[in-house]
């Protein structure tokens, strides 16, 4: 999944008022400071805490994703990404 235009250009040019250096998140492309991991905050946080929050959350945390995914509408998102192209 991309970011829109919009929100990567506020977000990079944010990083470049504060003189920090940035660069794509890996997987969301939203500029991030973190250029060694190049993941920013959020995509950062869902890789390295999804397992643990199923792990504790039992039943009640693997429904909140399940919802989570059901409602996430992908066709529209893998559209807007052939579009970019
Ligand atoms: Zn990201």
């Amino acid at each position: 999944m991309a970011v829109s235009e919009q929100v990567r250009s506020l977000r990079a040019a944010h990083f470049e008022a504060l003189g920090f250096p940035h660069v794509p998140c890996d997987v969301c492309e939203l500029p991030t400071d973190k250029t060694a991991t190049k993941r920013c905050d959020a995509c950062w946080e869902v890789e390295h805490r999804l397992a643990a929050y199923l792990r504790v959350g039992g039943e009640g945390a693997r429904e909140f994703v399940r919802r989570a995914l059901d409602e996430a509408n992908f066709d529209a998102m893998f559209d807007a990404d052939e579009r970019r192209r």
